[in-house]
């Protein structure tokens, strides 16, 4: 019998043993979200809508019970937690309102009497999901999928598979109909062959990934032989441009919550502040009086904003991506020591003189250091932006026309002037390049997962 252990990174204790499933689990889901699919898709849209209106009614009723399981298992603080909670009720409320807008027929005028787009389910949805908001990611896939009429199946990180199992117990509380929304629970080690026996399945019709470039790549190319539909959200290295003629504090102030919101490990964090040389000292300044006020220390604490990261190997990449940035000549201003207790703490980061072609300007730096780098000008800083080959997201600060016509200089997913980069159910998440493609979220995420149908009638 295969298990899978949970952990808590506050203390690097063992946490709870699941018994993994085996091959007759897996075919029972299987079975299950496709003969769900069925049903679901002749469900009419008011009833669909209804049941995530009763997801958003237990989540908040739940609130509580459900960030503490957040934070024991990947550790971010409970304020934190609550917030994501708080974010997929909204979610939930969100979709259902706005579904029927998004799913409602798109009259195009052709010689027919009448032309138009009809978005129909496609079926049962495979989800690969990550740790880092282990709630988040899968209910925004989740709202999407079913409001357009499809049935869920989650592969969670095993890293949160309490979670994982708290969501399937959601939607069943919330009178899904039976193995609408189903859990597998796989150990690491059966990953790769399980996600590539699931994606080939005929039952399953389109698949969706966040998490790593690797990850993503793997289950693409799965996908890809199996002509499936798919969808990927993976990393990111967002820029964040301050212009000469930006409001310093205010930049700075945000600086700090992009960068070490969830201990880093976003992929919209921020990770390069690309600084015009005339304003950097301040910044860097104002910055650094920031993060010192960034208190480490158990999620469960109410005064802590910085947790531990999620796990030990993910800790030590990103010490050793500190560590090959200062040798290549960048300079620690502040942090990237380990914390002396129990857990996968680490001391946010400053790393000054940040340049090409160092670790923290070419890899995607999941955890909290931020990388400083000085442009010249404004060309210098859109060509800085625009030197990696991720593109999800992009904050730039400076004058409101400024500021814009820089940032549409800059390849990304998303612009956001004059604030931090974050998601919201009202509008389309997602990247360029080698953060990946297909949207999540809105109009445009609820499309996703449909068939597009031209319908003609002469
Ligand atoms: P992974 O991308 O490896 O894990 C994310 C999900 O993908 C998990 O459910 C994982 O399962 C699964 N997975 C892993 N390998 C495969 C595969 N070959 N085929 C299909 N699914 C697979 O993330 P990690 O937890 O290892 O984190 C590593 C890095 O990934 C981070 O440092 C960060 O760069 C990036 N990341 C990005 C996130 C984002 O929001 N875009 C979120 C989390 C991580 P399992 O864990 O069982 O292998």
């Amino acid at each position: 019998m295969s298990v899978v252990t949970t952990h808590n990174p506050a203390t690097g204790e063992e946490l709870v043993s699941y018994e993994a499933h085996d091959a007759a689990d897996i075919e029972q889901a299987l079975a299950d979200v496709h003969a769900a699919s069925l049903v679901w898709r002749d469900t009419g849209l008011d009833a669909r809508l209804r049941l995530l209106r009763r997801v958003g009614t237990l989540l908040t009723e739940r609130r509580d019970r459900y960030a503490a399981l957040i934070t024991q298992e990947m550790g971010k603080p409970l304020a934190e937690a609550l917030a994501e909670i708080d974010k997929c009720a909204w979610n939930c409320t969100v979709v259902a309102d706005l579904a029927p807008q998004w799913l409602a027929d798109h009259e195009i005028a052709s010689g027919a009497s009448r032309s138009w787009l009809s978005y129909e389910p496609v079926g049962a949805v495979f989800a690969v999901m990550p740790w880092n908001f282990p709630f988040w990611q899968v209910v925004r896939f989740a709202c999407a999928a079913l409001a357009a009429g499809n049935a869920a199946l989650l592969k969670h990180s095993p890293d949160v598979t309490g979670c994982a199992l708290a969501l399937e117990e959601l939607f069943a509380d919330a009178e899904a109909p039976e193995g609408l929304f189903r859990a597998l629970v796989v150990e690491a080690g059966d990953v790769p062959e399980v996600v590539r026996r699931v994606v080939e399945d005929p039952r399953i019709a389109a698949v969706t990934l966040t998490g790593s470039e690797r990850a993503g790549a793997s289950l693409a190319a799965v996908a890809g032989r199996a002509l499936k539909k798919s969808v990927l959200e993976l990393g990111g290295s967002d820029p964040f441009v301050v212009l000469a003629d930006a409001d310093v504090d205010a930049a700075a102030t945000a600086a700090v919550k992009a960068r070490f919101t969830n201990s880093g490990q976003s992929c919209v964090c921020a990770k390069r502040f690309i600084v015009h040389r005339d304003v950097a000292d301040t910044f860097l300044a104002r910055f650094l009086e920031g993060v010192a006020k960034l208190r480490v220390g158990d999620p469960t604490d109410a005064g802590t904003t910085v947790g531990p990261m999620a796990r030990s190997d993910l800790r030590d990449s990103v010490v050793r991506q500190i560590e090959r940035s200062v040798g290549q000549g960048a300079r620690l201003l502040a942090g990237g020591r380990l914390v002396d207790r129990p857990g996968y703490f680490l001391q946010p980061a400053v790393l000054d003189g940040v340049l090409p072609g160092m670790a923290a300007f070419d890899e995607e730096t999941f955890g909290p250091v931020a990388a400083v780098t000085r442009a010249r000008d404004d060309d210098h800083a859109v060509e800085l932006a625009n030197a990696t080959e991720f593109g999800l997201g992009a904050s730039v600060w400076g004058t409101h026309e400024h500021a814009l016509a820089v940032g549409r200089r800059i390849r990304s997913g998303a612009l956001f002037v004059n604030a931090m980069v974050a998601s919201d159910p009202r509008l389309p998440f997602g990247g360029t390049g080698r953060s990946g493609y297909g949207r999540e979220l809105s109009a445009e995420g609820v499309r996703e997962f449909t068939n597009v149908r031209t319908m003609v009638v002469a």
